[in-house]
């Protein structure tokens, strides 16, 4: 077995990156698959649940995996600094990418709307920091203005490479399944993981997909080992905080609000492409209010071990109404993508205080001996 050294490396021949460009990886990507042990029985119907945990990543979302192949990019063209807008994870992982390859990195966060945690990783990683009084859309706009006027490569999603790299998550999971599954579940924030997603699927099944021709460098089927070409494709399933619905609404929402920061997003930029998913895959977008995702959150953490953020907890809370509702079928397969790791804010999760007791076994034991007799009388 050769030592794993990121998806560039593992799946260059289906990205646009040259045979030999060094990439630019903190080896990002390969991660688990983990199927829900719990849950899936307490909703009904017969069900297998699987979730991508890509909160496990070098800088715990998911934009690792278009960080790699961007700033890989950024750097093969010659560019000496990156910018991006951001909810938090984007200005974590470019902030850690650009120090990588020896880069400069601007971030406009929105202020007083970012988690703390991802906050701490851009300061650490050194970002140059733009805190704007106004949301990630104002933010956007912003980065795509001084980009016109500065030499800075954009590496928000519109950056097409951003989906070539996360499409990889596909690879991995039909890769894992020796198929792909009934339904994929994500949440939706600018809709670029969707459509990365369905990218990934559709390469794998030979399908050529609108998302493909919007990046322009879709991948020819003969490409991929015979073994690993499928011609199924799984139905899409996109969530949104209720709050910053704009699929929902048809529209885009003049001023999102949700606990979930990393989905606080009003005007997303992969618009099109998201909606050309929804009808090639029959799925379709929900949503769910603040309090269905932080109790998913919670349900994940203390039923299954398993601690992401509010925002990746959506993709599992509108999977178990639309099984309970029958809208997916008795007995699928699905993939839920948590898109990030709980600790990058601990602080939406509850009252954190603890309570002390003496260091003496005689504290310890009652503790233990209350607990262990509460567990079996229950
Ligand atoms: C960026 C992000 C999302 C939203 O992804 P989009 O591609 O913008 O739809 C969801 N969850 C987390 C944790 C994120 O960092």
């Amino acid at each position: 077995m050769t030592h794993y050294t990121g998806l560039v490396d593992r799946y260059r021949e289906f990205l646009p990156i040259g045979l030999e460009t060094p990439a630019v990886s903190l080896c990002e990507g390969n991660t688990p698959l983990i199927e829900l042990k719990h849950l899936p029985a307490q909703w009904g119907g017969k069900c297998r649940v699987l979730v991508k945990f890509e909160g496990l990543n070098p800088t715990g979302s998911f934009k690792d995996r278009g960080m790699t192949v961007a700033v890989t990019r950024a750097r093969e063209e010659g560019s000496e600094a990156v910018i991006c807008a951001s909810t938090g994870n984007t200005s974590a992982s470019a902030a850690a990418y650009a120090k990588r390859a020896g880069m400069i990195c601007f971030v406009l966060i929105p202020e007083g709307n970012v988690a703390m945690g991802k906050v701490a990783q851009a300061i650490v990683h050194g970002a140059t920091i733009l805190q704007i009084k106004g949301n990630f859309d104002d933010g956007m706009r912003l980065v795509r203005e001084i980009a016109e006027e500065m030499p800075v490569a954009i590496v928000n999603s519109i950056n097409p490479y951003r989906l070539q790299g996360q499409k990889t998550a596909a690879f991995e999971v039909v890769d894992e399944l020796e198929a792909p599954p009934d339904y994929h579940c994500l949440p939706v924030g600018n809709a670029g993981n969707i459509s990365a997603y369905w990218l990934g699927y559709c390469e794998m099944a030979g399908h050529v997909t609108q998302v493909g021709e919007a990046c322009g460098f879709s991948r020819d089927q003969r490409l991929f080992p015979p073994a690993i070409v499928t011609q199924s494709r799984p139905v899409m399933l996109g969530y949104q905080a209720s709050g910053a619905a704009p699929f929902l609404r048809g529209e885009p929402v003049e001023n999102p609000e949700t606990k979930a920061t990393a989905i606080r997003i009003g005007n997303p930029q992969s618009w099109d492409a998201a909606w050309a998913v929804q009808r090639e895959s029959r799925g379709w977008f929900d949503e769910c209010t603040d309090e269905e995702i932080l109790a998913m959150q919670s349900q994940l953490a203390s039923q299954e071990g398993i601690f992401c953020e509010p925002a990746s907890a959506i993709s599992v809370a509108g999977l178990m109404r639309d099984i309970q509702s029958g809208k997916v079928k008795e007995g699928s397969t699905i993939v839920c993508t948590l898109t990030g790791h709980g600790l990058k804010d601990p602080s939406v999760v509850g009252d954190l205080t603890l309570q002390s007791v003496p260091a003496t076994l005689e504290s310890i034991r009652n503790v233990v001996e209350n607990k262990l007799n509460a567990d079996t009388t229950a």
